[in-house]
């Protein structure tokens, strides 16, 4: 065997981690014409080669199967990088810096042109409140000037911005949304929930198609230095079609250099409707558009995610869902009638009851055979929403560097019990409930590494623990990033394990994440090599 066959390319001496169905450890793999076509031991793997064929020498590294992550607006956080000033902390450690590094992005802009920026996040200042509209116009009073909190779901804008968007004292909030006052009722800038932001969004001009493809095609390139071979992204509410046409042009191109799977985002059965002529049956192995995406609640870190106790310090407030509930069924009824894909947004318990109640009832009336059905954060389940959701072929799509990064905002918001309860990893897999994961950047950074130190761990970048019992090991959290997620962007016949026949997707590691000692070191994990479809795609310095 293996005589006649010559491979394009070889990895040779390695701690080959499958990810088959036995999780079998290997020590080398064969590649030619993009797909796997040996797995096993090295003198076999040798006998693929011949003059032509590339070889890596893995020298006792590890490999795994390219990561990937099922949910990250990648085209949003290329066109953050792109058009946008990075506020994200530590660069961003107060507001007295924010306020410095905005007049320094407005200095270099005409007067009147926008200032856009993304990512602050005051929990983590020692100012202890919010930036203003007052604090953005020491900054400038000649541009308008709108910044992303971290979350995605708040804002802040100056007063030329606030102005242009005409809202003022008399401005009421709008369904679903908030415009923070002061005392004497005057806006403060401060916007929470888009129905609010969206205020002010709506009136900064949309990027082209082309600006989407630049970012997309930014973006890829970072991406795959981090292991990231393919993503599923959600694209963004009210740009969807625009960046699935950007895909679309980059596919066309021949300049995809990572998988991706797109989700159309709708809010109505209106935009939903208008939705049908983009999501597609497609079998191509570089760019789908399965189904949809819908947000049903906020998020803990703007004390927004719909929960069935008060936050901490706020009686009363328990979130809220961001759409009409009857609405909501009728639009992932609708869409299961079609055979979509359906993804939905629910952080808190009620959210996450809601969606799991209509996934029931369209399990019901369409059959579960298909359709992927996931839940997108599921941060608060209660243990029979684990269950329920296994029992209905559902999926958890998780993302664990939440804890990371976001682990202090829900310190502050949440009482202990519901803290305690935040992302329950163990028990989900010890339920057998299969468990997507991703960074949902740019939302907070995308490299996997974050995530799987903060699965093993349970600890956010501030040694903050959370609910420590609910950690999982190494194997099961790389699982989460490979033929676990592979099953949320229904490609596991295609990606997500090493084996014969498979598409090569791969990542060679500078070390090997099964045998460390300290978890912090997870941190620190980088490829040398990530290869897709048996390309290499990046290749370390
Ligand atoms: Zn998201």
């Amino acid at each position: 065997m293996g005589a006649q066959v010559y491979a394009d390319l070889v990895i040779l001496g390695g701690s080959v981690y499958t990810f088959n169905a036995r999780r079998s450890v290997a020590e080398a793999i064969a590649i030619k014409g993009g797909r796997i076509i040996y797995v096993g031991s090295i003198d076999e793997a040798k006998r693929y080669v011949r003059p032509g064929t590339e070889i890596i020498e893995a020298k006792g590294r590890s490999i795994t199967p390219g990561l990937i992550d099922t949910h990250a607006h990648l085209a949003m956080w290329g066109l953050y990088s792109t058009r946008y000033i990075d506020l994200s902390y530590p660069k961003v450690d107060s507001i007295k810096k924010l306020v410095e590094v905005v007049r320094e992005g407005a200095s270099k802009r005409d007067k009147g042109e926008w200032i856009l920026g993304r990512g602050w996040n005051h929990a983590l200042y020692p100012e202890g409140r919010q930036p203003s509209r007052w604090d953005l116009d020491q900054a400038t009073e000649a541009h308008p000037v709108f910044l992303w909190h971290t979350s995605g779901h708040m804002a802040v804008a100056n007063s030329m911005a606030l102005k242009l968007a005409g809202i003022d004292e008399r401005t009421r909030d709008p369904v679903g949304g908030v415009i923070e006052r002061d005392e004497r009722g005057v806006p403060t800038g401060v916007l929470v929930e888009k129905p609010a932001i969206d205020l002010v969004a709506r009136i900064i001009p949309k990027p082209s198609i082309d600006e989407w493809v630049e970012a997309i095609t930014y973006a890829m390139k970072e991406w795959v230095s981090e292991g990231i071979t393919a993503v599923k992204d959600p694209t963004v509410h009210g740009y969807s079609i625009d960046i699935i046409r950007a895909y679309q042009e980059v596919r066309r191109k021949g300049s995809q250099i990572l998988r991706i799977v797109a989700l159309y985002w709708a809010q109505s059965l209106e935009e939903l409707r208008r939705g049908y002529d983009i999501v597609e049956r497609s079998r191509d192995s570089w760019l789908r558009v399965p189904g949809i995406k819908i947000i049903l609640d906020g998020a803990l870190s703007t004390k927004t995610a719909w929960i069935s106790r008060d936050y901490r310090d706020s009686p009363g407030n328990r979130g809220l869902p961001t759409l009409d509930i009857k609405e909501f069924r009728e639009m992932v009824l609708e869409a299961s009638a079609r055979g979509y894909m359906v993804s939905v947004h629910a952080i808190g318990d009620i959210a996450i009851g809601e969606t799991i109640a209509v996934y029931e009832e369209a399990v019901k009336r369409h059959g579960a055979s298909g359709n992927i059905y996931t839940v997108i954060h599921f941060m608060l389940p209660e243990e029979d929403h684990i269950h329920r959701l296994r029992s209905l072929g559902g999926y958890a799509e998780i993302q664990s560097g939440f804890i990371y990064f976001l682990a202090d905002a829900y310190y502050k918001n949440l009482d202990t019990d519901m803290y305690s309860r935040i992302l329950p990893l163990r028990s989900m897999v010890e339920r057998g409930l299969t468990i997507c994961n991703g960074s949902d950047a740019p939302v907070i950074p995308y490299p996997p590494r974050y995530g799987i130190y903060a699965a093993v761990s349970r600890q956010s970048s501030r040694g903050l623990d959370i609910n420590p019992g609910e950690g999982i090991d190494v194997e099961h959290v790389l699982a989460t990033y490979t033929s676990e997620a592979a099953k949320c962007l229904g490609m596991e016949d295609l990606i997500g394990s090493i084996e014969n026949g498979k598409l090569a997707d791969l990542v060679v590691w500078d070390r090997d994440p099964m045998s460390i000692g300290d978890p912090k070191e997870l941190l620190e994990m980088k490829p040398l090599y990530t290869i897709v479809e048996g390309k290499i795609v990046y290749r370390r310095q």
